[in-house]
């Protein structure tokens, strides 16, 4: 690949719900020789194959927080990609940054695949399911080949749960992902001038089948497109993307727009699974069009 490229592409764009349509939080950034994934949502193996990259090919994993929907589709990852399959073929340790309960989760995730682990380790690298944490606390993580990667914490509720955005920079381009936040100062500050925003949103119209006291705990660790449009105003990217659509009652993803625009009159789009956004000049999104295998 071009060493220039700047690549963002959603691998899933939904969120607990189990859609066939917006799987998992995940997002695979391709920036300069690397290949990172933020997240590992529901089938983000699906995705990755379907764009045709193998899994021994990504060089870095990031956690934004430990809510189930983020990382249930870490293990198979891990292990479908170190499998010896096109697909897979890992043989070397994969490192993982995220917040606090990261080295615990990845110490343990060995355990409870030990049977697995031992008897493929006769047919695959050991050193291909070997898994490296770190536990980051905010400021740069990541810095390689001119490709630097800072976490900044938001608010998803509270100190109860460490949670993370992740700001992407590579030759003076940026892109800047919320992680789950309800509406943040931090990430409006970390966010400003990004080319690309990459966002969470909830939204609920109607009667919803969770009760007052769920939603409300709900609303108050996400952000409304009412106030991303506020965090995009003030953050100006050249591009907003929703992602982590959370929509309860009759909301649907086409309500998003109209309500942003209450706020804000900038480039926005909602994301799909598999739309694709090239940071240059310009910013430019696609969608990317699998085949059918
Ligand atoms: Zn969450």
């Amino acid at each position: 690949m071009s060493d220039d490229l700047f690549r963002v592409t959603l691998l899933g764009t939904g969120a607990p719900p189990p859609s066939v349509e917006r799987f998992g939080p995940s997002t695979l950034v391709e920036v300069g020789g690397q290949k990172l994934i933020f997240d590992a949502g529901r089938g983000a193996m699906q995705r990755l194959h379907q764009l045709g990259i193998p899994f021994c090919d990504i060089t870095g994993m990031f956690l934004t927080h430990h809510h189930s929907d983020h990382v249930v589709g870490f293990p198979d990852l891990w292990l479908t990609g170190w499998i010896g399959r096109p697909w897979g073929k890992r043989n070397a340790p994969l490192e993982v940054w995220g917040p606090v309960g990261t080295v615990q989760m990845m110490e343990h995730l060995p355990q409870a695949f030990h049977v697995d682990i031992r008897v493929r380790s006769k047919s695959y690298p050991p050193e291909g399911v070997k898994l490296a944490a770190h536990e980051i606390r905010g400021g740069v993580v990541f810095d390689r080949d001119g490709v630097r990667v800072s976490a900044f914490e938001v608010d998803h509720g509270g100190e109860e749960l460490p949670a993370f955005g992740y700001r992407i920079e590579y030759r003076n381009r940026v892109a800047v992902l919320s992680g789950d936040t309800t509406f943040n100062e931090n990430l409006i500050r970390h966010a400003d001038g990004a080319d690309l925003l990459v966002h969470e949103v909830t939204a609920v119209a109607g009667s919803a089948a969770e009760n007052d006291a769920q939603l409300k705990r709900i609303g108050a660790n996400h952000t409304t497109p009412e106030q991303a449009g506020e965090v995009f105003s003030r953050a100006r990217p050249k591009l907003a993307v929703y992602n982590h659509l959370l929509l309860f009652g009759s909301a649907t993803a086409e309500d998003l727009i109209p309500a942003t625009r209450q706020k804000y009159d900038g480039p926005l789009m909602v994301g799909v699974d598999l739309l694709q956004i090239d940071i240059g000049a310009e910013v430019k999104a696609h969608q990317f069009e699998p085949s059918k295998d």
